[in-house]
């Protein structure tokens, strides 16, 4: 199983006027989605960080906002949705775009929502 994580608005989120902003990229302040990063801290299967921006940016931003103990591949979203199978995870702000994936069992959350996954502690 692999979770497919979105870069902007979602790994990290953009906050104008944000009180604490953690850094900031061309003036505007960001900061890491904690929660979700917390999450795949616990997930057991592949993570891949991608981004219509390309796999250099997903790179840099993953390499500041997660831990380094984390393991995860990163990609370019214009590599294509092929990647993505049956039972795989998608975490995007923009979860448009992969509805229509649903119904070939895909998972699609928004980068506040809740995602169940297995363990493979304890087995299937
Ligand atoms: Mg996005």
């Amino acid at each position: 199983m692999v979770v497919f994580i979105d870069v902007d608005n979602t790994l990290i989120i953009y906050r104008t006027g944000s009180i604490h902003p953690y850094w900031s990229i061309a003036g505007k302040p960001l900061q890491p989605n904690i929660k979700l990063i917390e999450k795949l801290e616990r997930f057991e299967g592949d993570i891949v960080v991608w981004s219509g921006r390309g796999r250099e940016y997903a790179r840099r931003i993953a390499k500041m906002v997660l831990p380094e103990t984390l393991r995860y591949q990163v990609d370019s979203k214009l590599s294509g949705f092929h990647q993505i199978k049956p039972g795989d995870i998608v975490v995007d702000d923009q979860k448009e775009y992969f509805t229509s994936m649903k119904e070939h069992g895909v998972h699609i959350f928004g980068p506040f929502e809740d995602w169940e996954y297995p363990s493979k502690k304890g087995g299937n």
